[in-house]
């Protein structure tokens, strides 16, 4: 092995005592690391859609056919804002159900809350880690049985419209190209030693960028480990600078 690759299993090495980066996602993991929120993948009902049962006003979520009783996950690390029997009419049915708003963080910091609805058997404290289990789906009398799934941004932890439907956003976004589109924050003060390796790419693994010019078979750079990249899904580094000549 020579010394080039013998940092690269370093790096990898300390990467797998992150617990952070290695959150697991029960119901698969989308391409920059948040949680699918539940056990089916199923799309019934998308952004802006609309429903006879309310006129004139637009789906401010996906709702994503699943079973009663299938499991419910969190997209990412978060702290528990409201944890209601009913909420705006998602209904807790009598079996400590209903919608469940979780605060959660962007990469870049920003705060964002994510709606789960027409839940039952809610099971939260006042934090949750990316992939809990944190509610199972609830009974719906309206139709398909479902998850509402719905994203706003920015976050406003004093805002009590949590309607599924409205004639406006009510500072919602598609929860879909967002769960997509957008990757989680993770610290890793508590379990990641800083590190500086030198890393190459090996194979064909998907490096985070893919577009990085350098990541060829002759050249090398720099990695530290404060951002958590999903290449393989395993290994998180961030890049540290420009690519060094070789
Ligand atoms: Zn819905």
């Amino acid at each position: 092995m020579s010394r080039q690759e013998m940092s690269f299993f370093i790096i990898v090495l300390a990467m797998l005592l992150s617990s952070n980066c290695l959150a697991e996602c029960p119901g698969g993991m989308m391409a920059n690391g948040l949680c699918w929120p539940t056990e089916g993948n199923e799309l019934l009902l998308g952004w802006h859609g609309s429903n006879p049962n309310y006129p004139g006003k637009s789906h401010l979520g996906q709702d994503i056919r699943v079973a009663e009783g299938k499991r419910v996950f969190a997209i990412a690390d978060g702290v528990v804002l409201h944890n209601r029997m009913d909420v705006d009419g998602y209904g807790g049915f009598g079996f400590n159900g209903g919608g469940l708003i979780i605060k959660h963080q962007l990469s870049d910091g920003q705060y964002f809350t994510a709606l789960y609805a027409h839940l039952k058997n809610i099971s939260v404290g006042t934090t949750v880690e990316k992939g809990q289990k944190i509610a199972e789906i609830g009974p719906y009398a309206g139709g398909t049985v479902h998850l509402h799934f719905g994203i706003r941004l920015p976050y406003n932890d004093n805002d009590a419209r949590w309607a599924g439907y409205g004639s406006s956003d009510n500072g919602f976004t598609n929860s879909l190209t967002f769960i997509q589109n957008n990757a989680p924050y993770v610290d890793f003060s508590d379990d990641f030693q800083m590190i500086e390796a030198t890393v190459r790419k090996v194979g064909d693994a998907a490096w985070y960028p893919p577009n990085v010019d350098c990541f060829d078979a002759q050249q090398w750079f720099r990695v530290t480990s404060t951002t958590c990249y999903f290449a393989d899904r395993t290994i998180c580094f961030e890049i540290m600078g420009a690519c060094p000549a070789f």
